[in-house]
């Protein structure tokens, strides 16, 4: 159990460290970000505006970008998603987008 623990705090402070080298931003859940910016780790709600096309709401979240589709011997479909962009998704309609740059370091 100690030693499952330890697993968790490693891969954490890995991807962490990581966020912090490349200065990224990545999207986390519930519209908060962690952020790398200044080499330094901060956690940020990300205040999205409105759809530029609709005025609906927007959400902040880690977009599948491309993917492959199984077919599994049953029948069934199984979605592989090989990439992912962080975006910020229309919640009216999903084709009104826009990738937000993660080496972008001001506020979204
Ligand atoms: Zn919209």
């Amino acid at each position: 159990m100690v030693f499952f623990i330890l697993i968790v705090v490693l891969v954490v402070a890995l991807y962490l460290r990581r966020v912090a080298s490349g200065q990224l931003r990545k999207p986390l859940i519930f519209g908060w970000a962690v952020n790398g910016s200044g080499r330094r780790i901060t956690i940020e709600k990300i205040l999205a505006g409105k759809c530029p096309w609709c005025g609906g709401k927007m959400r902040y979240y880690n977009k599948p970008t491309e993917w492959i589709d199984h077919i599994e011997p049953s029948g069934r479909r199984r979605r592989e998603v090989t990439e992912r962009v962080p975006a910020l998704e229309c919640k009216r309609n999903p084709e009104h987008w826009v990738e937000v740059d993660p080496a972008e370091s001001q506020e979204v």
